[in-house]
């Protein structure tokens, strides 16, 4: 019988290793894809819904070729537990078997130390719009009908997390948004991290030359307590009052890979072999994206580029030859600073098989400062990267 996969979570990770399992097979291998959303909303460029130059509707895409042009078997469908003896997952429709499987399931939210009211109204009344969509809508929503002179604060988790710059850039889409509707309202920044944690210089840069007065950034910013009555906000040396409250939780791998027993040691994230994405805890079970801890940043790009790596492997053992040993990872990520003028940082990163590590290649790039050219590059690459993925 022929070999089946199965993947979990149509993401950037999961749909890509699911469209490029398909192509590199010569559309012999069936490939089932698992994913609970009817189409893709995309966390890339989510943060200009807020800062109004984007609608929702512009970064939410169709599954659709996957099915049609590459032949993908899509399963609208929750994968409640993966049981690892018999190889099959379960699903609310029934069981699902797999020789191998790819679990992309991205993040969880770890609310287990954010002090605030453990239950789903809080958490609505808080959105963490790090996952995008309903969330992203919601806090949009809550920063239009802000009060005047109203504080937005958004508060940021240590790393690692999903996006590094990507609560930086959110703080510069909402500054722009009250700079034109709120001028008198201010973006709260507290960050749990010692300082910026990328694109530092030019971040500060920006928000001393455009946002001055906008944007209160305060580093080092450890929640202690929310009253989730009020929005007033307790951190390790300080208390806050907001109006809109932005809480970004810590993060850990997708719970079904925690649960599943794929996570190492420490219980957070889940180790790889870097050649092949294949789990360090269940052999024929493969991870991407944001779950892993992979030694590089987690980004779309990043869940891409391991998705090939990935998919590459998979065929490989299939052929029964050897996977590529040194594989590549490319990452560029850009952060847009208002409605017209963005800019990038980008790493190629390659596995040192005497380190068993990633390595960053010399050199990497970062803008000198924010242009029109890089916004116009931004949707270029945000247009590209979902035609690989879905199209
Ligand atoms: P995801 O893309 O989140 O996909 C996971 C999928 O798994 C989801 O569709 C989910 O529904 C599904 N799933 C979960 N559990 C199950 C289950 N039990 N059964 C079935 N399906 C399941 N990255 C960049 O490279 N560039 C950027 O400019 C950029 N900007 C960003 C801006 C913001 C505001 C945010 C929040 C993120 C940004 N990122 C950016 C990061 C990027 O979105 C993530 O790194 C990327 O989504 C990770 O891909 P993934 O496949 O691991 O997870």
């Amino acid at each position: 019988a022929r070999a089946r996969v199965v993947v979990v979570g149509a993401g950037f990770g999961g749909a890509t290793v699911a469209k490029y399992l398909r192509m590199w097979s010569d559309y012999h291998l069936p490939v089932t894809l698992i994913e609970p959303n009817a189409q893709f909303v995309s966390c890339p460029t989510s943060n200009l819904v807020l800062g109004g130059s984007m609608p929702l509707s512009a970064i939410t895409l169709s599954y659709e070729a996957l099915v049609s042009r590459h032949g993908v078997t899509l399963r609208r469908d929750t994968v409640q537990a993966v049981d690892l003896q018999k190889k099959q997952v379960r699903t609310a429709t029934g069981p699902v078997p797999y020789d191998y499987l790819v679990m992309a399931t991205g993040i969880s939210f770890d609310y287990a130390n954010v002090p605030m009211a453990q239950t789903d109204a809080a958490r609505a009344r808080f959105p963490h719009a790090w996952k995008a969509g309903e969330q992203t809508a919601n806090l949009a929503r809550q920063l239009q009908h802000m009060r005047k002179g109203g504080v937005f604060a958004i508060t940021v988790p240590e790393l690692p997390y999903r996006c590094p710059p990507g609560p930086y850039e959110r703080a510069c889409q909402v500054a722009w948004y009250l700079k034109q509707h709120n001028p008198t309202g201010k973006v709260l920044v507290l960050d749990a991290n010692p300082g910026i944690t990328s694109k530092r210089p030019l971040f500060e840069r920006n928000w001393a030359e455009h946002y001055t007065g906008l944007i209160d950034y305060q580093p080092g910013s450890v929640l202690t307590d929310i009253d989730t009555k009020t929005g007033t906000v307790k951190t390790v040396f300080g208390t806050w009052t907001t109006d809109v409250l932005n809480v970004i939780p810590p993060q850990t791998a997708g719970q079904l890979a925690l649960d599943t027993g794929l996570a190492n040691s420490e219980g957070r994230w889940c180790d790889v072999d870097f050649v092949t994405y294949e789990s360090r805890n269940a052999p024929d079970v493969h991870l991407l994206g944001d779950s892993v801890d992979s030694g590089l940043p987690k980004s779309a790009h990043i869940a891409n580029s391991q998705a090939k790596v990935c998919a590459s492997g998979i065929i490989a053992r299939l052929a029964d030859r050897q996977p590529d040993p040194l594989p590549v990872f490319a990452n560029t990520c850009y952060s847009y600073v208002d409605d017209n003028e963005a800019m990038h940082v980008a790493n190629v990163y390659r596995f040192d098989p005497v380190k068993k590590d990633m390595v960053s290649a010399e050199g990497g790039g970062l803008s000198d400062k924010p242009s029109q050219q890089e916004a116009v590059d931004a949707r270029a690459w945000a247009k590209n990267i979902w035609h690989d993925m879905l199209g």
